[in-house]
């Protein structure tokens, strides 16, 4: 791993605005001012792509998909150009610095997951180009029935602003594995760092035009893209409210696949006969503290054994005391900042207005004094919370755990599905059979038993059920999501 080092913020070269057919395009008017969330002062600044500026990109990457043959060559020979990629994106320290000046990711973080997550999820959708293909039915014997998988064209992404690089590689490896050319907008806040992976793609030797980047507004320039005719797949990932936009336009604009990964509000449950109950406590501390609690799987809900509760709760907030707060170009800092003041804002009225129902905050529920203008929020823990509250309700994408507890299996399981979502859950506990209870009961895309958070297994799909989203991005599903597939009949035997 790359030595961490601070770093000067004011020493990076942002790139500028678009990424284009192999190439920056810069705005003629850079109308989106980027701050960075740790000390809220203004990073840069970019153009937003229109109409005219998205129609240049996605045809751009309807030209070079025909003209490059990037669909038509060898799998392997796109998995190749994909390695080479992941190389570069695996040591860039010029990437690594824009991930962590205008996102939430400390530089020692980047590091040590960003960029080699990011890399290897590219790796591993390379490895798949050659072994994802059709099949061969069972139909009479003087036919032949093929299933046979093809890429789309064009397809488009658009990405939020937790983790972009990683959410980037989510999209774009199985999108290029299978043979499509990509038009990838990220969030508006976070536009930096996809555009010098696009470059890199360039070096690496990814025809130009395959991957392409739209900065701007997601009523603008996510519109746009949603909209325009030569897409013909979108994959998302942001807030299920955009999400249903989304899909709206898409089903609007020409009955356009979606792949939807949406908000959550994903439970963790620790049962009496819990295993280990510090690893417990570690587990519940950082599923809702990493990133500050800007995950989309972030384990916010605690769902305890009554006789648990208070042993956990004291373990939960010595490790939290652990995080240090700081600029995310400083190698000491392990706590992120909150994105913006309005969504930090936006934590902090849900905690109050859940007080104000009769919520009680046991630890945290202010921001930390010491770190100036960023929007650094204390981790939190609330109890005596109610299903209505906001806090249990909605998804704060920040960094509050709210406490339930239970007397039994039943109630536990009970308290641990929510309405609205299914993202991910954690259950903890010592007995098999109740861990595979849970498993089948807790609606979630995602469970982990004794654990709480993803491994480097990207064979793994990710993807929520109910309100969570549609599809699944990372393992084998993500790249089926990536092909069309096409029956073929022929009759070979005419005599
Ligand atoms: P968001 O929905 O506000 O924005 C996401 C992206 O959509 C941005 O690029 C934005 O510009 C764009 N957008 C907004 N309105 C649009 C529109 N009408 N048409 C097209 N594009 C539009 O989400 P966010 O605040 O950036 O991200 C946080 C959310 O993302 C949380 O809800 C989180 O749970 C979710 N998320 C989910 C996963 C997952 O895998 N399920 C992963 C990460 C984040």
């Amino acid at each position: 791993m790359t030595k961490v080092a601070d770093f000067d913020p004011q020493q990076l070269v942002l790139p500028l605005s678009h990424f284009i057919g192999g190439r920056y395009l810069v705005a003629d008017e850079a109308n989106i001012t980027v701050l960075r969330p740790s000390d809220g002062l203004p990073l840069g600044t970019i153009g937003e792509a229109g109409e005219e500026v998205v129609d240049l990109a996605v045809r751009n990457a309807w030209q070079a998909w025909r003209e490059s043959g990037w669909g038509q060559r060898s799998p392997r020979e796109r998995a190749r150009a994909m390695f080479a990629w992941a190389d570069l994106i695996a040591k860039d320290m010029e990437l690594a610095r824009l991930e962590a000046v205008s996102s939430t990711r400390p530089i020692s973080q980047v590091l040590a997951s960003d960029l080699p997550f990011t890399a290897e999820a590219i790796r591993f959708f390379a490895e798949l180009a050659d072994k994802q293909g059709g099949e061969v039915a069972a139909t009479r014997l003087d036919t032949i029935g093929m299933i046979a998988s093809e890429p789309y064209g064009v397809v488009g992404a658009i990405t939020p602003w937790n983790f972009p690089l990683s959410m980037a590689s989510w999209k774009c490896g199985p999108a290029l594995a299978a043979g499509n050319a990509i038009v990838v907008k990220p969030s508006e806040m976070t536009p930096f760092s996809t555009l010098r992976m696009a470059e890199l793609a360039v070096l690496a030797g990814i025809p130009e035009g395959v991957f392409n980047v739209v900065n701007g507004t997601g009523g603008v320039t996510g519109a746009a893209l949603v909209r325009h005719p030569i897409i013909s797949k979108i994959s998302f990932t942001g807030s299920t409210k955009t999400g249903a936009q989304i899909m709206t336009a898409a089903a609007q604009s020409g009955i356009k696949p979606v792949t939807l990964e949406l908000g959550g509000k994903s439970p963790q449950l620790v049962f009496e006969n819990v295993p280990d109950l510090a690893h417990a406590a570690r587990c519940v501390a950082s599923g809702f503290t990493a990133n500050a609690g800007q995950a989309c799987v972030s384990g916010t809900r605690l769902i305890v054994h009554r006789r648990l509760v208070e042993p956990l709760i004291d373990s939960i907030i010595g490790e939290v005391q652990k995080l240090r707060p700081g600029l995310t170009w400083s190698a000491a800092s392990s706590y992120s900042p909150i994105i913006s003041r309005a969504q930090a804002m936006g934590i902090s009225d849900r905690v109050e207005q859940s007080v104000s129902q009769g919520a009680e905050v046991l630890f945290g529920g202010d921001f930390f004094a010491e770190t100036g203008n960023g929007f650094f929020y204390r981790p939190t823990i609330v109890s005596s919370v109610s299903a209505q509250m906001p806090v249990v309700r909605e998804e704060l994408f920040g960094p509050v755990l709210t406490v339930q507890t239970f007397e039994d299996e039943e109630e536990g399981l009970a308290l641990a599905d929510h309405p609205t979502y299914g993202l991910a859950a954690g259950v903890h506990t010592s007995d098999i059979g109740q861990a595979l209870r849970a498993t089948r009961r807790i609606a979630a895309g995602t469970i982990w038993v004794n654990r709480y958070g993803r491994s480097g297994d990207m064979i793994m799909p990710t993807g929520g059920f109910r309100s969570s989203g549609i599809g699944k991005d990372l393992g084998r599903k993500a790249m089926e999501a990536n092909l069309q597939y096409k029956s073929v009949l022929i009759d070979f035997d005419q005599r």
